[in-house]
């Protein structure tokens, strides 16, 4: 999932930007002053920032001495008018900027634009030595092809997406297969065995007592 910091001191700013962006499908950390940001930002990777000029502390642009090692893309956010902050964020590096008051669909236009031209875009999921990219749909592990079916391929992603939560098997049926589940339990197993097998993940993907399966990762 697409990692995003945002800094931002205004409190209301901040939690729309948030709002916004986690129904959007993305994962957000929301930090309010540039110290803190400039701690996570040694401490964590992220996909993209989201940056305030005027912050308390450490302000924006003295933030992107601590994002220019890291090749993490930045978008600022400016007031309205200030066009020599604009003018000064690209310079020091900034991917683009938005303006305050935004509108969230620009917000969001701008966001893709910018994960997609730094080819930040979602489309390889990873684990261990297995990488899955979803839009070649195409799997490999240690670099080479592992060769699934579509509904391992389905299964495989499914766990990928929940990683450490119990699915039970209905869920999983459903999800997978796309129909109602009618106790057929054995596909399920069956699959399940077969995608262990296939990925060597037999720790990786374990049996939860009377629920189904689990994908096991250490965070
Ligand atoms: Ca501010």
């Amino acid at each position: 999932m697409i990692k995003i910091l945002i800094v931002e001191d205004e409190k209301p700013i901040a939690d729309l930007l948030d709002m916004s962006l986690t129904a959007a499908g993305y994962r957000c950390e929301c930090l309010h002053d540039g110290m803190a940001a400039a701690r996570a930002l040694e401490e964590n990777r992220y996909d993209l920032v989201l940056l305030d000029v005027m912050l308390p502390g450490v302000d924006g642009f003295a933030l992107m001495e601590w994002l220019a090692p890291t090749d993490t893309p930045a978008i600022f956010i400016t007031a309205r008018g200030a066009v020599s902050d604009r003018i000064k964020g690209l310079k020091l590096g900034a991917d683009d900027y938005i303006v305050k008051p935004f509108e969230i669909a620009e917000l969001l236009a701008r966001v893709e634009s910018v994960l997609r031209r730094c080819h930040k875009t979602d489309s390889r999921l990873t684990l261990d030595d297995v990488v899955v990219d979803t839009q070649s749909h195409t799997v490999t592990k240690g670099g080479v092809p592992v060769s699934l079916t579509a509904k391992e391929y389905s299964l495989l992603l499914l766990f990928l997406q929940n990683k450490n939560a119990a699915l039970f098997r209905e869920t999983i049926y459903e999800r997978v297969w796309g129909g109602d589940f009618m106790g057929d339990s054995r596909t399920v197993d069956l699959h399940v065995q077969r995608l262990r097998k296939k990925l060597d993940w037999g720790d990786r993907i374990t049996a939860v007592y009377k629920v189904g399966y689990r994908l096991e990762v250490e965070e």
